[in-house]
């Protein structure tokens, strides 16, 4: 009885060591890195002086949740190119079907997960701000 109390204790004594301890003091001291393959924020990928989208629908026609809205313009030089391109992260459930559905490489998605947000607008993501 007294031997097992005192592993118990040893077990807890054990990760108040230094290097032992399995929680980090997120967020003012430590973040953890993620992993190569983590899918977090969506991230639309510039080209020179514009973005690498053309406008071709794919992403939206897959994604599950119907939460990527695009509309297409043509520019100048006769390019497509998406006039509108947002992401409502509040419908998302970020399974990367629209990064594989891509031709062109034209969208990732980063490490980053800290989303909160303040109001619901907020969550959609327009084309500038998935550019940065
Ligand atoms: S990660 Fe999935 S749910 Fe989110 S926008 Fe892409 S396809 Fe849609
Ligand atoms: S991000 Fe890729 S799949 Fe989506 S509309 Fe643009 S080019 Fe098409």
């Amino acid at each position: 009885m007294i031997k097992e109390f005192a592993q118990g204790l040893w077990i807890t004594f054990k990760h108040m060591l230094p290097g032992n301890s399995t929680t980090v003091q997120y967020p003012r001291v430590e973040r953890l890195p993620t992993a190569e393959r983590f899918r977090g924020l969506h991230r639309l990928v510039p080209a020179q002086d514009r973005e690498k989208c053309v406008a071709c629908y794919l992403c939206p026609t897959v994604c599950p949740a119907k939460c990527i809205t695009v509309e297409s313009g043509e520019n100048e030089k006769g390019e497509k190119y998406p006039v509108v391109y947002k992401i409502d992260l509040l419908r998302c459930i970020f399974c990367g079907y629209c990064v594989e559905a891509c031709p062109v490489e034209a969208i990732e998605m980063t490490g980053e997960y800290e989303l909160a947000n303040y109001s619901r607008d907020d969550f959609t993501y327009e084309k500038q701000r998935l550019l940065r």
